[in-house]
C-alpha cells in the first residue's frame, strides 16, 4: 500500500540518437528506455524515498520486462501492474528537434498501457493513499484508460485524499480541444495543477499564465505549480504567486522533466513542507532529471539531490 500512486501508460521510449532527425525518414534509435510520463513520476517519488504505488499496464514481452524490472528496482508496489497477454507494451518513438522542439509516435491507444481497469487494482489498495497523480497525457490515450482514472480519482478524493494534475498535454494523442474535456473533470477534482505555461494556457483558455492560474484556483485549485523549464518555476495560491529560484545544469535531454518535477512536489507537501520548500526541492529534481539521455536515466535518490541542492549554493532551508 503506498501514499503516493500514479496511474497511467507505462512504456518504452526509443529515441533518436541525433538530433534534428525527423520521424518520417530512416536515422538511428536508441532504446528501449522505461518511460511513460506517470510511470516517470512513481519511480522518480519512490526514489526519493516516498512509499509509492503505480496501475498501469504492460505486455508479455521484453519492452514490458524492461518497464517492470525498472519500477519493481525502485521500490514502487507493482500489485496493481498488470501484464495484457493479448497486446504488446507501448512504444514512444522520439525526435529531438536543435530549437528544443520534440515530435512523438506513439504505438498506445492499441497497445497494453491503454488497458487499465478498475478490476486490476486490488482490494485496499488504495486504502493509505494521500496522493493521486493523473496525467493528461494518460486520459487522452484511450476510453479504457480515462474512465479507470475517473473512477480512482472519484474514489481517492471521496476518502479525503489529494487529486494532482500534470496537463502533460500531447496533441499526438488527442486534440486540445477534446484534452481540455477530458481533463476538466479531474480539474474540478484537483487540489494541485501542474502545468507548463503553453499548457496552462491551452487548458483554460486564458490569455495570460497569471489569468489560467487564477481561472483554475477560483475552480478551488489550491495550488498551481507552473513549471518554466531553465526559469524554474512559480507556486500560484490564492495568497498569491511565488517565483522558485531555477538550478543550472547542462542539460543533455528534457525528457522527463516535468514529471520528476512534479514527483518531487508531491513528496515535498507529502511531508508537510512549506510551499518554497517543497517547489526549490522540485526545481532541484526537475534540472537534474535533464542532465542524461533517457527519460529515466538521471533520476536520484534524496541525500543525491540534497548534495546537489548545496552544492549549487541553494541548499534545502
Ligand atoms: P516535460 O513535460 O517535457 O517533462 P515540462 O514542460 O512539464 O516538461 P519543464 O518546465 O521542462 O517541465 O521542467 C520542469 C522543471 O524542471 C522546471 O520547472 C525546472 O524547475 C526544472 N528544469 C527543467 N529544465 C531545466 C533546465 N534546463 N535548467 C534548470 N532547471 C530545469
Ligand atoms: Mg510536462
Amino acid at each position: 500500500m503506498a501514499t503516493i500512486v500514479c496511474v497511467g501508460e507505462a512504456l518504452v521510449e526509443i529515441m533518436r540518437t541525433e538530433r534534428d532527425r525527423p520521424l518520417d525518414r530512416p536515422a538511428l534509435f536508441g532504446g528501449p528506455y522505461p518511460s511513460g510520463a506517470p510511470a516517470i513520476s512513481a519511480s522518480c517519488a519512490a526514489r526519493l524515498g516516498a512509499s509509492v504505488g503505480f496501475i498501469g499496464t504492460l505486455g508479455d514481452d521484453a519492452f514490458g520486462a524492461c518497464v517492470r524490472n525498472r519500477l519493481a528496482a525502485d521500490g514502487i508496489d507493482c500489485s496493481a501492474l498488470a501484464t495484457d497477454p493479448d497486446r504488446l507494451t507501448a512504444i514512444a518513438f522520439v525526435a529531438y528537434r536543435s530549437d528544443g522542439g520534440r515530435s512523438f509516435v506513439f504505438h498506445l491507444a492499441h497497445a497494453a498501457a491503454a488497458q487499465v481497469r478498475m478490476e486490476q487494482v486490488p482490494p485496499g489498495y488504495l486504502d493509505e493513499t494521500r496522493y493521486l497523480h493523473l496525467m493528461g497525457s494518460s486520459l487522452s490515450a484511450s476510453e479504457s484508460l480515462r474512465e479507470t482514472c475517473y473512477a480512482l480519482a472519484k474514489a481517492v478524493h471521496e476518502a479525503g485524499g489529494v487529486i494532482s494534475l500534470d496537463p502533460n498535454l500531447r496533441p499526438e494523442l488527442l486534440p486540445v480541444e477534446r484534452i481540455r474535456d477530458v481533463c476538466a473533470p479531474i480539474v474540478e477534482r484537483a487540489r494541485i495543477v501542474m502545468p507548463s505555461g503553453e499548457e496552462l494556457l491551452t487548458l483554460t483558455g486564458a490569455a495570460t499564465l497569471k489569468e489560467g492560474a487564477h481561472y483554475l484556483i477560483a475552480q478551488g485549485v489550491e495550488i498551481v505549480a507552473l513549471k518554466r523549464g531553465e526559469e524554474g518555476s512559480t507556486l500560484y495560491t490564492a495568497d498569491g504567486a511565488l517565483d522558485i529560484p531555477p538550478y543550472t545544469v547542462q542539460e543533455v535531454d528534457p525528457t522527463g522533466a516535468g514529471d520528476s518535477y512534479d514527483a518531487a512536489l508531491l513528496v515535498g507537501l507529502s511531508e508537510s513542507w512549506d510551499l518554497y520548500r517543497a517547489g526549490l526541492f522540485a526545481n532541484a529534481v526537475g534540472a537534474l532529471a535533464t542532465t542524461r539521455l533517457g527519460p529515466m536515466e538521471a533520476l536520484y535518490a534524496r541525500d543525491e539531490v540534497l548534495r546537489f541542492m548545496a552544492e549549487q549554493g541553494r541548499p534545502l532551508p
